[in-house]
């Protein structure tokens, strides 16, 4: 299975949301095969966006959840709430999250407490900045993420975990990583995943994020070690975030014909 997760950031009226969401949609009929895809839109684009996705194959999204059900979170929107306008997914831990709003590691770790004991499927961020990477301390860096989100947390059973590697330097930078830089962090997580959480293989995925766009979307997809990609400023452009997704499609109907 792969996935293509769109995150739309602060942009979009409710109105331009809607035309991307049509325009998704056509992007996959008559496809035999195509990805899980997910939008994450602007809250103020959920609830006309569920009216749009219901009966189809794109799912909704959050690009943050607030760290309980409900409560005294001013400004805050809260898992019921999230699941009351039909996501099923949350983004948590998004770097510009990280950065710019301040959210460490054990808000992120709140975060998906909270998503853990709720029907949402989390999409949890981690990726180092370059600083890191030329000091070669990326690995330590992403383990030491994924160890904080994770400490202490109860694993229910059948939920799906998703992890985005997301590079700080990649992102919005035009600059993605290598797929070989990719495949080797996405190694390490996978590792994590499966053998210090001991979470089922079929339940776990790894995504990656950063400068994805139409010309390098099939050779990220292409590599097994690639369960899917986070597209940030690209998949609010409809041409490009449709063959981005053709790109999926085309990888999932390759498989199948092996
Ligand atoms: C992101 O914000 O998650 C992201 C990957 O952004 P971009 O695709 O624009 O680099």
């Amino acid at each position: 299975m792969k996935y293509v997760v769109a995150n739309w950031k602060m942009n979009l009226s409710v109105r331009e949301s809607i035309a991307l969401v049509r325009s998704i949609l056509r992007s996959v009929q008559g496809r035999k095969h195509f990805p899980g895809i997910v939008i994450c839109p602007s809250a103020t684009a959920l609830a006309e966006a569920h009216k749009l996705v219901t009966r189809t194959h794109l799912a909704l999204g959050a690009q943050n959840a607030g760290p309980d059900r409900a409560g005294a979170f001013t400004g805050e929107i809260g898992i019921a709430q999230l699941e009351d306008l039909g996501c099923q997914y949350a983004i948590l831990g998004h770097s510009e999250r990280r950065l710019k709003f301040g959210e460490d590691d054990a808000v992120v770790h709140d975060r998906l407490t909270a998503v853990l004991a709720s029907n949402l499927t989390p999409i949890l961020c981690v990726g180092e900045p370059m600083e890191v990477r030329q000091a070669e301390q990326a690995e330590e860096y992403v383990l030491r993420q994924l160890k904080q989100a994770f400490a202490n947390q109860k694993l229910p059973r059948g939920k799906s975990f998703m992890v985005a590697y997301e590079p700080v330097w990649a992102i919005g930078s035009g600059q993605p990583a290598s797929p070989e830089q990719i495949v080797a962090m996405h190694k390490l997580i996978r590792e994590y995943l499966l053998h210090e959480l001991k979470l089922p293989t079929d339940h776990c995925f790894v995504l990656y994020g950063g400068s994805v766009a139409a010309k390098n979307a099939y050779q990220f997809l292409r590599e097994p070690e690639i369960d899917g990609l986070l597209v940030g400023g690209a998949s609010i452009k409809a041409n490009e975030f449709a063959q981005i997704i053709g790109a999926a499609c085309d990888v999932i109907e390759a498989q199948a014909s092996v």
